[in-house]
């Protein structure tokens, strides 16, 4: 058993993140498309603005797009090992560098033109999806099983974090959460939380995971052995 990075739990064998922050790292992965889109609408309005007005005779100037939106959705660079990220680096030059830092550390099993097996370093990421937004995040959300077996785990949780608050102090949409009614089934706190929009069911005291159908099997099960038992007078 090895600790969590980046708190007091323990970390599944092998791993260096408990299911709490592995969990966060999955969920803003969902959040990110999802907050890259509000972000896009930020920027339509002015678009349509610059269409004109019917009968206005002249095209209006777009309005005024906040500098900060255009930066986090527009291209550039880098460095997950530079310095701390300065809250400037634009969302899919963050995702996509990530992925390659990810992609190698990842043993790629390649032959040679000789027919000789080697394993080496993935060159470099490839999501199915293409390099957008989306693309990485499913990308990373792939390999984060791997990711969570590599020390940088922990830094690709802090980087994640920042760019998620970031986009949220943007929007001033974060996703809300409600407490289920019946108890954790590892840990039997009454911690179950559900994020709107997601269907996976989550215990905020120790991590632990279900999804909708298996909760519903687990809360009938608590009400039938709270129906079961005697009850005092
Ligand atoms: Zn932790
Ligand atoms: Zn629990």
């Amino acid at each position: 058993m090895t600790a969590c990075t980046l708190c007091a739990r323990t970390a599944p064998d092998g791993e260096h993140l408990c299911l709490v922050h592995s969990g966060e790292l999955r969920d803003w992965l969902a959040e990110i498309p999802a907050q890259a889109r509000l972000l896009q609408e930020f920027i339509a309005p002015g678009a349509r603005a610059a269409e004109g007005r019917p009968g206005s005779g002249r095209a209006h100037s777009p309005a005024p797009v906040d500098l900060r939106v255009l930066t986090l959705l527009g291209p550039g660079r880098y460095d997950p090992a530079g310095p701390d990220d300065d809250g400037q680096a634009p969302i899919v030059a963050l995702l996509g560098a990530w992925a390659g830092h990810i992609a190698y550390q990842y043993p790629s099993a390649t032959r040679d033109r000789h027919g000789v097996q080697r394993t080496q370093p993935c060159e470099q990421a490839r999501p199915t999806e293409g390099e957008t937004i989306t693309g990485w995040c499913a990308w990373l959300t792939a390999y984060l099983p791997y990711a969570r077996t590599l020390p940088l785990a922990a830094d690709l949780h802090r980087a994640l974090g920042h760019l998620v608050h970031r986009l949220r102090g943007l929007t001033h949409v974060e996703p809300r959460r409600y407490p289920m009614a019946a108890p954790c089934p590892q840990c039997e706190a009454c911690a179950l939380l559900r994020t709107d929009g997601q269907n996976t069911i989550t215990c905020a005291v120790c991590g632990h995971q279900l999804d909708l159908t298996a909760y519903d099997e687990h809360q009938a099960a608590v009400l039938r052995a709270h129906q079961a038992a005697p009850t005092a007078v």
